[in-house]
């Protein structure tokens, strides 16, 4: 209950114009711990960076939420760039994309825009031999995200697109059934927006034991799953079950966020886990930088702390 009043209390405060414009102005030094430069070509030399170390990467610009449709195909022609750029690399383009960046919700030529921008990005990332994630944003774009990942699996294939789901909705049991007949690769999260208590569980315990329930039922239907978490006591526990079903280590991969938990990126690597950092990068840092602040209570001292040093 205490975690979720943080949460609340920072992603209330960081939503007011004031704190984001000091945070913006003076926070770049310490978003860098999260964020891995603002170009493509900075996050490209990260991935090289992870490599070394056994970890894969999985590449996101930074961006939500944009009101018009020029800026959504602009953002969409920017994601479209970093492919280019990740191939030209010689890297095989794995990226996130939230449908709110690139038009979800905006009609143009009688279609919803963020569909025809996920064709065009995903389209390009199979002929590159990628992968894209949907992001899962708020609850209100659950359903039409849900809506729209059944079209591009039918499209182009579930081994070129995937979705993720909150384990601290109520509905995501639910959901995952829905699709079981895609067989569909799924990055299972515990869940980072601000969420009423009507759809989203209160309790961390009760967010925790679903996270588990997702994970297990979706290994369990054989299908792919991203465990994509920091929880130590959650990835034990994922090790003991596959151990105990006897299910490969390529049925499924841990996934954590840049900057966050590297030792243990490291070390599950080393241990001969599939282990992929996602890896943020661009100007429009506030949100995701928030987000990560509103996890952990000591990140608002380092926050304090780096800003105050200036
Ligand atoms: C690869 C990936 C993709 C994600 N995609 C989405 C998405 O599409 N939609 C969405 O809503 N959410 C997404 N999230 C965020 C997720 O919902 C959680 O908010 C976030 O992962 C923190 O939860 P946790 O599972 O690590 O567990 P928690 O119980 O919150 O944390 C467990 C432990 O991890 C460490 N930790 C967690 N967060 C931080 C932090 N910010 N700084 C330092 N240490 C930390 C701490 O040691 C903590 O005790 C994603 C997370 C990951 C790893």
């Amino acid at each position: 209950m205490i975690d979720q009043l943080y949460r609340k209390a920072v992603l209330t405060v960081s939503g007011q114009k004031q704190i984001e414009s000091l945070v913006r102005s003076r926070g770049w030094s310490v978003a860098q711990r999260f964020v891995a430069g603002e170009s493509a070509q900075t996050a490209i030399a990260a991935v090289g960076e992870l490599a070394a170390d056994g970890i894969l990467s999985n590449l996101d610009l930074l961006g939500e939420f944009v009101a018009s449709p020029e800026k959504a195909n602009e953002f969409a022609g920017q994601v479209l760039h970093l492919l280019d750029a990740a191939r030209a690399e010689g890297i095989k383009p794995y990226v996130s994309v939230k449908l709110s960046s690139i038009g979800q919700g905006q009609t143009v030529d009688g279609q919803d825009l963020g569909l025809t921008n996920a064709r065009r990005i995903i389209g390009k990332a199979k002929e590159y031999g990628g992968f894209v994630c949907l992001d899962m944003e708020d609850h209100p774009r659950v359903d039409q995200t849900l809506e729209q990942f059944r079209v591009l699996v039918g499209e182009f294939g579930a081994q070129h697109v995937g979705t993720v789901l909150q384990s601290y909705l109520y509905r995501a049991e639910a959901d995952r059934a829905s699709l079981d007949d895609l067989r569909p690769n799924l990055r299972i999260v515990k869940g980072a927006y601000l969420e009423p208590e009507s759809v989203a569980m209160p309790v961390k315990a009760d967010v925790d034991a679903n996270y588990r329930k997702l994970v297990y039922a979706h290994l369990k239907a054989g299908n792919y799953v991203n465990v994509a978490t920091h929880d130590e006591t959650i990835i034990a526990d994922v090790q003991h079950f596959v151990l105990a079903h006897g299910i490969s280590k390529d049925a499924f991969e841990f996934q954590m966020l840049y900057g966050i938990r590297r030792d243990l990126q490291k070390e599950l690597a080393a241990q001969g886990y599939r282990v992929r950092a996602y890896i943020p990068y661009g100007r429009d840092w506030y949100a995701y930088f928030s987000r990560r602040i509103a996890e952990r209570p000591a990140n608002v001292m380092f926050v304090l702390r780096g800003m105050l040093k200036g």
